[in-house]
């Protein structure tokens, strides 16, 4: 038998890792069972009358834990999509809201389509249909269960489904808090699209201000100068590369993508990497790097920081003895198996887990639903955004005075966040940097102290399955 015939399923694996930490807790009589299952599952199957003919698609939407309400999770639309996933994903979801204490419970859905099947037409009449079918359900409602971008899916298609929403729901004042990651124009907010990568950033950078825990790693001094290896140059893989190494002076040395891996040494200009895909479609022959066709072997190269940023059980027991990285951020939910955490927790890894280190995203959607709710337009009527919106001002004028040009030089940066609400920005920004840290210090508190807890996983699930645990308690349950 071959390692992958042993792995369990993605939501087995999530078990196991649940009920390793729920052996080192106390809870009532049945807690446990009541947090660990998935309380439904949703499928449908709906028809769209596509080029001359109907083509049947197939959807889910889990809802994991109601412990608190409305639920939240993205819609994934990838090829394989299926109810196991969903279900790990869910229950992966409520984790990580009671982790960063988004007031949320559970939930995921997906769409079994490659989206790269299908024009901007053809993908609108789909999605408008997949959202017919839940919104029919309440599977999308703005006090029950509030879906945002995942894999294959963006501001686009939440754009669209808000429009359904709000077309099935004329009269509801808060038809727009029924999804977010929309785009600002459909009542989104500034700084979602980047949130999930933003929070990797700022997750790192929280790890690096412990000189005890960047020892655990077997890795000293800064973020600076890192070595970093990213896998998938998606949304949150891009932008976590691109922070990492614009503003804290890491080296991409590898980016893993579908078609192989690249890598330099000197390292890899994220941007440019980014515009190459797009206008090739992939990695290979970008200028100045090595191009190797078997991607998977990039997770193996020698570095500082590993950010596996695409899909679920890319890690597993086939390749965990060969990952050679100190340490591993999980930008994607799931990256590492169970199996495989074992293997890379015995050789002194340090993983910082997937319901930390993506909750980014959640974070800044939880912004986003706050400000649909309350109808203001965040920002720019504070005082304080106001002062930070002149400090930018002010900073960016000093930097063109350094750099010594007699011609008044903006940088694109500084106009974006000038012109088009620095204060919602600067808000958004410190918001969710504000949670990471908390985040960060609550899971640590546990690692440190807790002399049966070895690793930064055990340590997020017990914070966050004893939040659960006290909301059902207090529900009298
Ligand atoms: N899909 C993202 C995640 O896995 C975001 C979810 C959300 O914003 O609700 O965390």
């Amino acid at each position: 038998m071959n390692n992958t015939a042993l792995e369990p399923s993605f939501r087995q694996s999530v078990d196991i890792m649940f009920n390793r930490a729920v052996a080192l807790m106390e809870l009532p009589p049945g807690m446990v069972e009541k947090i660990r299952v998935c309380n439904a599952t949703y499928t449908v199957r709906f028809g769209v009358r596509l080029r001359g003919g109907i083509q049947t698609f197939t959807g889910y939407r889990a809802v994991h834990s109601e412990h608190m309400e409305p639920v939240k999770g993205g819609i994934r639309y990838a090829g394989n999509v299926n109810q196991d996933e969903v279900e790990a994903l869910a229950a992966l979801m409520t984790y990580k809201c009671a982790l960063v204490q988004t007031p949320f419970g559970g939930s995921k859905g997906g769409l079994a389509i490659d989206p790269r099947d299908y024009n901007e037409e053809e993908l609108e009449r789909i999605t408008r249909r997949f959202a017919y079918e839940l919104i029919k359900r309440d599977l999308i409602h703005p006090s029950q269960n509030v879906p945002a971008p995942d894999m294959g899916t963006g501001a686009r298609e939440m754009a669209w489904i808000a429009d359904q929403y709000r077309r099935m729901n004329t009269t509801d004042i808060n038809a727009r808090a029924c999804v977010t990651g929309k785009p600002l124009n459909a009542g989104g907010i500034a700084g979602r699209v980047e949130a999930t990568g933003r929070g990797v950033q700022y997750a790192l950078r929280e790890f690096f201000r412990y000189k005890e825990d960047v020892a655990k790693a077997g890795l000293s001094g800064k973020l600076e100068g890192k070595r970093v290896v990213v896998q998938g140059l998606g949304n949150v893989g891009y932008h976590a590369a691109k922070f990492l190494a614009e503003e804290d002076g890491c080296r991409v040395t590898c980016i893993i993508e579908r078609d192989g891996a690249i890598s330099s040494e000197t390292g890899l200009d994220v941007e440019a990497v980014r515009q190459h895909i797009v206008s090739t479609g992939g990695v290979k022959d970008f200028p100045g790097a090595d191009y190797n066709a078997d991607g998977a072997k990039g997770l193996e190269v020698e570095c500082d920081i590993l950010i596996p940023a695409a899909l679920e059980g890319v890690i597993n027991l086939t390749n965990a003895e060969s990952v050679k990285a100190p340490l591993i951020i999980e930008a994607a939910n799931g990256p590492i198996t169970a199996g495989a955490d074992e293997i890379l927790r015995k050789r002194g890894a340090v993983i910082i887990p997937d319901m930390y280190a993506n909750a980014g995203g959640v974070t800044v959607s939880y912004f986003e639903w706050v400000k649909n709710l309350s109808h203001i337009r965040f920002g720019r009527m504070e005082r304080r955004q106001e002062e930070a919106r002149h400090q930018l001002l002010v900073e960016e004028l000093e930097k063109v005075q350094t750099q010594g040009g007699n011609n008044l030089v903006l940088s694109e940066n500084f106009k974006k966040q000038y012109l088009h609400g620095a204060g919602e920005l600067e808000l958004v920004r410190s918001g969710l940097d504000d949670t990471m840290r908390e985040a960060y210090q609550s899971m640590q508190a546990v690692w440190h102290e807790r002399g049966d807890v070895n690793d930064l996983r055990t340590a997020a699930y017990l914070v966050s399955i004893q939040r659960v645990a006290a909301s059902y308690s207090s529900m009298g349950l």
